[in-house]
């Protein structure tokens, strides 16, 4: 896209960005060593400490506090689970444009996951629990705040950061509230972390995910079988179900991926319940599948002595590539190219905050944190060479923004 810019009036501001690798490194070194794992709440609040920290330079992180989410446990019962909370900075919310810069700072590890410690792989790439999803990309979103305020191009841009604390676990405490906080915003930027050859995510899937609880009737299994109604081999029919979901509509997946219930061989078992996951590419398939649900759980429910409740929804919408989101990936990828840091987009199955907002009507890149790979494993690693090319990226994204070079489409403006 011809963006009628010229990228030369940033470079000298984009320069001060080049020598940050070691700055942006030691964040991602002390931020790693906090375990942040989405259920550890001393965890996620000695990590928003450190965040508030780190951001002083920028203000100070207003602190909101999530709602508990309902989790169902084994046993069936349905029990509230507490979080970190949302932390919100806010700058110049009165520009002419505005964008929302959004991250977790929860990761998947555990304080009882074995992988804790950072270390060196080579000189440029450093493993550790965290480093690119996303406390690598918090290092970048960062570092790019800075190199904006340090520019004349910042007046012409208001920004607000949100950092959550529960993404892993599918945003279900901060997805309404990150929704509320980014309204307004033109577009938002998300650092998540791209592919080791710097391709980022387009179209993302939506995904729901659920849990079916069934409940039959305990009776002896020798004296007085005939009573007993088997919650175990009803829910078995129902997974079979569940199952036969997949090849359907295009791209739609169901994976069963837990099941829990029964117990002593001598008796019926009355509680059964089932886990799984669904990934849709549109939202017309979300309500195909949860019409789909609906019947299979009202199947159960018909059977003799059998009581059957579906819980969870569909947390993450489908990220599509409408109009606007081409608008925006097509604008990031000429500025890009104009850079020297060409940009490549595949789309994916996998979700993140990205899908709620683009639901609520911003359109975003979120995969703007570091290059790096293997996340969710504990051989996690960050390409430390990508740093200063991923905050000077950013960087100029923010400041050509500001500079009016980003106009949304349909706006007053965008003509040829
Ligand atoms: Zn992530």
């Amino acid at each position: 896209m011809d963006t009628g810019f010229d990228v030369a009036a940033l470079r000298p501001h984009l320069a001060r960005i080049r020598g940050r690798r070691a700055a942006m490194e030691a964040l991602i070194r002390r931020w790693a060593a906090i375990n942040s794992g989405s259920g550890n709440r001393a965890g996620l609040a000695a990590m928003a400490d450190a965040l508030a920290e780190a951001f002083a330079p920028l203000g100070t992180p207003e602190r909101r506090p999530l709602p508990a989410v309902a989790a169902v446990a084994a046993d069936g019962t349905v029990r509230e689970e507490a979080t970190g909370d949302l932390l919100v900075l806010t700058r110049r919310p009165e520009a002419p444009r505005r964008v929302t810069l959004a991250i977790h700072y929860d990761t998947v590890y555990g304080p009882d996951h074995p992988f804790r410690t950072v270390r060196e792989a080579g000189a440029d790439t450093l493993v550790g629990p965290g480093v690119a999803d996303a406390k690598g990309g918090i290092a970048v979103l960062l570092h790019a705040l800075l190199a904006l305020e340090d520019s004349p191009f910042a007046a012409g841009i208001g920004w607000r950061v949100l950092l959550n604390p529960d993404e892993e676990t599918g945003s279900r405490a901060s997805a309404a509230a990150m929704v509320e906080a980014a309204a307004g915003a033109d577009f938002a930027m998300l650092y998540e972390p791209a592919l080791e050859d710097g391709t980022m995510a387009g179209a993302r899937k939506g995904s729901g995910t659920f849990a079916l609880v069934a409940r039959g009737r305990a009776a002896h299994a020798g004296r007085d079988f005939a009573a007993g109604r088997n919650a175990l081999t009803a829910l078995a029919g129902a997974i079979l179900e569940l199952d036969a979901l997949n090849g359907r509509d295009d791209g739609v997946t169901v994976n069963v991926a837990g099941v829990e219930g029964g117990g002593p061989v001598n008796v019926v078992p009355d509680l059964a319940l089932a886990r799984f996951n669904v990934r849709v590419p549109t939202p017309g398939d979300a309500a195909r599948v949860t019409a789909a649900l609906a019947r299979i759980t009202a199947g159960l429910n018909a059977r003799d002595g059998i009581r059957a409740e579906l819980h969870g929804g569909f947390g993450r919408p489908p990220k599509v590539a409408d109009a606007r989101q081409q608008h925006l990936q097509a604008w990031v990828g000429g500025l890009g190219d104009a850079l020297g840091i060409p940009v490549r987009w595949r789309d994916t199955g996998g979700c993140c905050d990205g899908n709620n907002l683009a639901a609520a009507g911003i359109p975003n890149i979120d995969t703007l944190g570091v290059r790096g790979g293997r996340i969710h494993s504990d051989g996690e690693f960050v390409r430390l060479d990508s740093l200063e090319e991923r905050a000077t990226l950013s960087a100029a994204l923010l400041m050509a923004a500001g500079a009016g070079a980003f106009v949304p489409p349909g706006a007053a403006g965008d003509r040829p």
